[in-house]
């Protein structure tokens, strides 16, 4: 019997490379865990049958295309769009022989922080059906906690990885800006979509980042990796500096909950022996926020406008060209997308530009700055990943400022364009806390040796305490 809520895509790798069992058992075996609990967590949108692939399964976010198997990204107006290429990071696991479990659930175009956006309903918390997993990839998360999948990749533009891995009690990357191919990827802010990996350990998530990373001659901002990306192994800290920005303690939106976690494992990082100090980051937690919501609509706004009911999805009838174009975006798109475009358009429009998005960008740079000054003087910068342990579905749906806050901590360091990693530090009410780790650019390998040394250290259960 496998245990899909236990095994690791690493032993899994070791089942399969000692012939203990074949990859079409394993995905079988997730395949009935699928049958078992996805009616209940809907991590999910669609499922493949047929494993094609001799290594561990995976599954992908539905922001990612895939050959011949329809990808919506939540959204109404992609139904029954099926992309006829792979995205490169699909292309990238199937060559390394990972079979596809599924697409998973996202908020509409990647935009949220519970997948309640989502046009096809909300995932639920593996820890607890009656929260949310987080987002907008709480289906990758939902899908790995939940034993559905070893792991998966999921799309991080202001947090969807990282602040959903918190949530699920996952290990989450956002990898370097410039990485991991986004090719193929449904845009959504092309200034800072990036790939990555979610998975239930630091080393699972390594490997799975070895086979997406490198440059791709069909997207022009990536590179290779300066550092070939390597296994974390070891067991503590020692030489390594860690910097905890002094503008925390005065941040209210913390739970009391998230920081006791928090600092418990600040202080075990210092008897692991890491040298732990104060940084500081004035602006981020003012100003990141405001930026990105400016920034981030903006490039919504323009890559949302190529669905015209012309290329892709659905279409809606209309007297000529403009009614048709107009009846099928207000068809199609759900309310948050319909709310970016227009804070975005607004944010881009003749007059505005300089006051608004020109003005963003400024702060953008500053961001960038006071983050490459905090990382000249620690090899990472540690906060909780997200303000609050998973909230009840509803709670923050009808305020949309409430949710955007769930990213008062990912955001700034997306700006940066820094990889940020998502470790589980402990639970507060039975529900898990993220610690995130924010390194330099290309610092994936200290994230890595970071976060494994503090998982091996907490040896925390990653299964959910229900379904143990
Ligand atoms: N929650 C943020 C937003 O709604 C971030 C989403 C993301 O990273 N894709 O934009």
């Amino acid at each position: 019997m496998i245990d899909t809520l236990r095994l690791t895509a690493e032993e899994a790798t070791g089942l399969l490379e000692r012939r203990e069992i074949t990859a079409g058992e394993l995905h079988a075996a997730y395949r009935a865990a699928i049958d078992e609990r996805d009616p209940e967590l809907h991590a999910y949108l669609r499922v493949v049958d047929e494993c094609e692939g001799d290594g561990v399964p995976i599954a992908l976010k539905d922001v990612i295309s895939t050959r011949g198997i329809e990808t919506t990204a939540g959204s109404r107006i992609l139904s029954g769009y099926t992309p006829v290429f792979d995205a490169t990071v699909a292309a990238r696991c199937k060559a390394a022989g990972l079979p596809l479990l599924g697409k998973t659930n996202t908020d509409e175009f990647a935009m949220g922080s519970s997948t309640e956006n989502s046009a096809y309903g909300p995932s639920r918390n593996p820890w607890d059906p009656s929260r949310v997993p987080g987002g907008s990839g709480g289906g990758t998360a939902a899908a790995v906690a939940g034993g559905l999948a070893p792991w998966g990749l999921g799309s991080d533009t202001g947090g969807s990885i990282k602040q959903p891995s918190a949530l699920c009690g996952n290990v989450g990357l956002r990898p370097t800006y410039g990485t991991v191919s986004r090719y193929g990827i449904v845009a959504f802010a092309s200034s800072l979509d990036q790939i990555g990996p979610v998975a239930k350990t630091v080393r699972d998530v390594a490997l799975l980042t070895s086979i997406i990373a490198g440059r791709d001659p069909a997207d022009s901002t990536t590179v290779e990796h300066p550092e070939p990306i390597r296994l974390p192994d070891r067991e503590d800290l020692r030489g390594l500096r860690l910097g905890v920005p002094r503008e925390l303690e005065a941040l209210a939106a913390i739970e009391p909950g998230v920081r006791v976690a928090f600092e418990r494992t600040v202080d075990l990082a210092r008897e692991l022996g890491a040298e732990v100090g104060e940084c500081e980051l004035p602006l981020s937690f003012e100003y990141g926020l405001p930026c990105y919501y400016l920034i981030a609509p903006a490039e919504a706004s323009s890559n949302l406008a190529r669905y015209d009911g012309v290329r892709f999805g659905p279409r809606s009838a209309g007297d000529g060209y403009r009614e048709m174009v107009e009846r099928t975006r207000d068809d199609g798109f759900g309310a948050e997308p319909k709310r970016r475009i227009m804070l975005g358009t607004y944010a881009l429009s003749a007059g505005y530009y300089d006051a608004y998005y020109g003005q963003a960008q400024k702060v953008r740079t500053l961001l960038v700055r006071e983050h490459r000054d905090a990382l000249e003087r620690f090899d990472a910068i540690v906060t909780p990943t997200s303000p609050t342990v998973a909230f009840p579905l509803g709670e923050r749906a009808a305020d949309p400022l409430a949710m955007y806050a769930c990213d008062l901590l990912t955001i700034p360091s997306c700006l940066a364009g820094l990889p940020g990693l998502s470790v589980p530090c402990g639970l507060s009410d039975g529900l898990p806390v993220g610690l995130q780790l924010i390194g330099p650019q290309f610092g994936e390998n200290t994230l890595f040796a970071i976060g494994h040394a503090l998982e091996r250290a907490l040896g925390l259960d990653p299964v959910p305490e229900r379904l143990r």
